[in-house]
C-alpha cells in the first residue's frame, strides 16, 4: 500500500478506536495489543461498509506481522525486525552536515549522514553492485525491510536484470556514478559525465531518473555537487555507520545509532567479507532491533 493511503487508513483506524491494532504495527509484537482490539469492535456490532473494510485491513496488518515473525525465524534472526511508522506527512528540511559544506552550499544539493527526525528509525543503503546474490533479494522481500541502492554502472552492467528485479520489489535505484572514480581528482566536465551518465543509464534501464546521488568513497568537491544538481540530483545522502557481514563500523564517537541515521553497506560476499549478504543483513538487523530501531524507507523521509 502506498505510504499516503496507509497513513490515511491508520488515521481512520485510530478514529474508530482500533488504534491498538495500528500501534501494534509499530511494535515488535502485536500479541498483547491484539487482545484489546475485539472489545473495541464489540462496541460496534454492526459495522458500516467502510468500517468493515478497515477491520479487514486491520486483520491483514496482523497477518502481515505474523508473516514477518515467521520470516524472521526462517532467515535466522533472533528477533523479528520492528515495523517502521508511516513516514512523516511533512518532509524534514534537509541541511548539509556541519563541516561537510562546500562554497555556495545553500544553492547545491544537501550532504548529510542523518535525516532530521524524532522517529526511532534508521535507513539502509546498499552500494556499488558487485555481488548479485538472489538470496539477498528473497530475504529482504520476505522480511519486508526497505532499502535504497546506490549503483555504479561498471558493476551493474554485468547483470542489469538483477537490479530490475530489485526495482520490481519497490527498491529505489540511485546514482553512484558510472565507474566509481575518485571524483575530486576529475574536472567538472569529467565529473558531469560520471554522474549524469549514470542518471541516463538508470533512467533508460529502469524507467526513473534518480533524485539521490552518493559520491564514491563519500569524497566530493564543489564541482561534484554542481554537476549532480545539473542533472537532476536533489540530495546527497552519505552515512553514519557501515554494516559488514560480521560487525558494524561507526562514524560517531558514541558508536551508536541515532534517529534518522543512514547505514551504509555493500553488495559484497565472501570474496570481500567474512560472510554473505544475508549474514550482513543479520548483523545490521540485530544491531538495529536490539537498540529499538526500525528500518524505514529513505524516500519516505526525503
Ligand atoms: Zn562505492
Amino acid at each position: 500500500m502506498a505510504g499516503k493511503a496507509k497513513k490515511r487508513a491508520l488515521l481512520a483506524l485510530a478514529a474508530l478506536g482500533v488504534g491498538a491494532v495500528a500501534s501494534g504495527c509499530a511494535a515488535d509484537t502485536g500479541a498483547e495489543r491484539d487482545r484489546g482490539a475485539p472489545a473495541a469492535h464489540g462496541q460496534q456490532p454492526r459495522l458500516a461498509p467502510p468500517a468493515q473494510a478497515l477491520r479487514e485491513y486491520a486483520q491483514r496488518l496482523r497477518a502481515s506481522q505474523a508473516a514477518r515473525a515467521a520470516a524472521a525465524k526462517r532467515w535466522g534472526l533472533a528477533k523479528p525486525p520492528l515495523t517502521a511508522p508511516a513516514g512523516p506527512a511533512a518532509k524534514p528540511l534537509l541541511t548539509t552536515r556541519k563541516g561537510f559544506e562546500v562554497r555556495g552550499q545553500a544553492e547545491l544539493p544537501p550532504v548529510f549522514t542523518t535525516v532530521p527526525t524524532k522517529d526511532k528509525v534508521v535507513f539502509l543503503t546498499v552500494d556499488d553492485g558487485a555481488e548479485k546474490d538472489p538470496a539477498f533479494l528473497r530475504m529482504m522481500s520476505d522480511l519486508k525491510i526497505p532499502y535504497t541502492a546506490f549503483l555504479s554502472d561498471y558493476l551493474v552492467k554485468e547483470d542489469y536484470g538483477y537490479f530490475k528485479r530489485m526495482r520490481d520489489h519497490g527498491v529505489a535505484l540511485n546514482n553512484h556514478t558510472l565507474n566509481h572514480r575518485y571524483l575530486p581528482a576529475l574536472s567538472y566536465e569529467a565529473q558531469r559525465r560520471e554522474i549524469c551518465g549514470m542518471q541516463d543509464v538508470i533512467e533508460r534501464r529502469y524507467g526513473k531518473r534518480p533524485e539521490l546521488f552518493r559520491p564514491p568513497y563519500g569524497n566530493y568537491n564543489r564541482d561534484t555537487l554542481r554537476a549532480a544538481r545539473s542533472c537532476g540530483v536533489k540530495a546527497v545522502p552519505l552515512w553514519a555507520s557501515e554494516g559488514f557481514a560480521d560487525h558494524m563500523e561507526w562514524r560517531e564517537w558514541d558508536k551508536d545509532l541515532h534517529p534518522g541515521d543512514i547505514i551504509l553497506t555493500h553488495f559484497r560476499g565472501r570474496e570481500d567479507w567474512k560472510g554473505t549478504m544475508p549474514d550482513m543483513v543479520r548483523t545490521v538487523l540485530k544491531t538495529v532491533t536490539d537498540r529499538g530501531y526500525a528500518v524505514a524507507r529513505l524516500e519516505d523521509y526525503l
